[in-house]
């Protein structure tokens, strides 16, 4: 049986879209601006019961795919990338340079 938690780590349903902002937005994972006229990566889906969305600068979302790569492809919840690469002591850099 699946505990709740895992519920909420892996959406129902989940669609990504690539926009370009016509507002600035604040990146989940850098807390940076995304500005008006950049493109960003929006997610939006169900965890559990939660429905969420989340916005993600384009540097954070190739950031991201590289530390996902980097962990078997564990499930990363959205906002938690920069705390969990403190966690496997890997830097922005070192993830960059990975072929
Ligand atoms: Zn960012």
């Amino acid at each position: 049986m699946k505990t709740e938690t895992e519920d909420a780590l892996v959406p129902k349903y989940v669609r990504t879209t690539n926009p370009t902002a016509h507002k600035s937005h604040e990146c989940c994972e850098c807390l940076g601006t995304i500005n008006v006229g950049e493109k960003y990566e929006y997610v939006t889906g169900l965890w559990g019961t939660k429905h969420d969305w989340f916005r993600t600068c384009l540097d954070c979302t190739l950031v991201r795919a590289r530390f996902s790569r980097y962990i078997n492809y564990e499930e990363l919840p959205f906002g938690s990338l920069r705390e969990r690469m403190r966690k496997e002591k890997v830097t922005e850099s070192e993830l960059l340079a990975m072929p």
